[in-house]
């Protein structure tokens, strides 16, 4: 990196990370460029690249920013990118195709940029779109993907009554595969500000009911882990508390809202739910509570239980206050939750104690079931199948 002239930065490596330092007193305005000469493909295959057909960029890991800066604090942030004219560029930044500009830090650092050869498929209805991107190899897949996944995001949009930042949910999708290490069937998905990106092995792909769930699971963190709550952060240190909303309640509704948006069949539904109630049940963490269980293990099949254990918890609590206020009031609390506590309006992260009073007052009696099951270690109830999805 360098500066404009003058303001030579000096670099300085520690142990666990490079700061650069501006050699004398910063300009009020200054311009920071960013030559890629090479990457290393072993170092970074999935996230931030340059090829010489493509190129990917997530502002955290690309972007060098003052480190005093607030997160949120408004700023001028112009970002350009040089790439070969006939690369096309998507971005999750407002912008006019080769310059961008992120409205804050964390917007610099939560969006993504992508460019070059990738296949684009585009759908849009009244309050959302999506474009989903893909390289050659599953490009046949991504006009599948935007059908299905189009239906789920307007379903998303209207349980919660609006987009999370603007007037209109504009959804960026960007698919990959990665080598088969190990022989090893992989999948995984980070999810950014209006946009994610998942990462397969190709016989993932063949799968179209998981790419869509991880879809639909990661566009649901624009509300649930983005506009709500905190970014979750495995192992969720950062909210434990608050782990049975923000990946629970997210692996509910991305099956519930796949049944609503007519993707999936309820048949089908009822079938995971079985699954999920078998995996719990045999895994040995399946006493402990959600927060415990998320916070304690760091390996990747307790995540698995952590998911399932919270998706029933999410159903549970969601049939019991069907029972005691009405059909629909767990859906109302969501929604209330998104309008009261949208952080792109109020500035603050939502409290724990301020989550469980909005369910309160849609429910009398649920944040103390939330304390008792969702919080805290007590085996949550199984919904009967009678009222499970018909
Ligand atoms: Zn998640």
């Amino acid at each position: 990196a360098s500066t404009d002239p003058g303001y030579a930065l000096e670099r300085e490596s520690r142990q666990d990370r490079t700061l650069w330092r501006f050699a004398k007193r910063a300009p009020k305005t200054y311009s920071i460029t960013y030559r890629v000469e090479s990457y290393d493909p072993y170092l970074s295959p999935e996230a931030t690249f340059v090829s010489d057909r493509r190129a990917v960029a997530l502002g955290y890991s690309t972007f060098l920013v003052p480190l005093e800066l607030s997160d949120y604090l408004p700023c001028t942030i112009r970002v350009r990118i040089d790439a070969p004219k006939s690369w096309p560029v998507w971005t999750s930044w407002q912008g006019d195709g080769s310059q961008f500009t992120p409205q804050s830090v964390h917007e610099l650092w939560s969006g993504g940029l992508v460019a070059g050869k990738f296949k684009e498929s585009r759908l849009e209805s009244a309050h959302c779109g999506v474009t989903v991107l893909t390289e050659d190899r599953g490009a046949a897949r991504g006009l599948n993907v935007a059908n299905r996944l189009l239906p789920v995001i307007r379903e998303s949009v209207e349980l919660f009554g609006a987009a999370p930042n603007s007037k209109f949910l504009e959804v960026m999708a960007l698919y990959r595969t990665m080598p088969m290490t190990d022989r090893k069937s992989r999948m995984m998905g980070v999810s950014e500000n209006n946009s994610f990106f998942c990462l397969a092995t190709a016989d993932r792909y063949q799968d179209l009911e998981q790419i869509t769930l991880l879809a639909a699971h990661e566009c649901l963190h624009f509300y649930l882990g983005g506009a709500i709550v905190p970014k979750p952060k495995p192992p969720f240190n950062n909210s434990p508390e608050l782990i049975w909303l923000i990946e629970g309640v997210t692996e509910y509704l991305a099956h519930e809202l796949m049944v609503e948006a007519s993707v999936m069949k309820p048949a089908r539904f009822n079938e995971i739910v079985e699954s999920k109630r078998k995996q719990v049940k045999e895994h040995e963490y399946a006493s402990v509570s959600l927060a415990i269980a998320a916070g304690k293990f760091n390996r990747a099949e307790t995540y698995q239980v952590v998911y399932s254990k919270g998706f029933l918890i999410a159903q549970a609590l969601d049939q019991y206050m069907a029972e005691q206020s009405g059909e629909g009031a767990f859906d109302a609390a969501l929604r209330d939750l998104f309008q009261t506590h949208n952080f792109n309006e109020t500035h603050e992260w939502v409290t724990a104690s301020e989550v469980k009073a909005i369910f309160e007052a849609h429910c009398p009696g649920a944040a103390a079931w939330i304390e008792t099951y969702a919080e805290g270690s007590v085996a949550h109830p199984n919904v009967s199948d009678a009222s499970q999805s018909e």
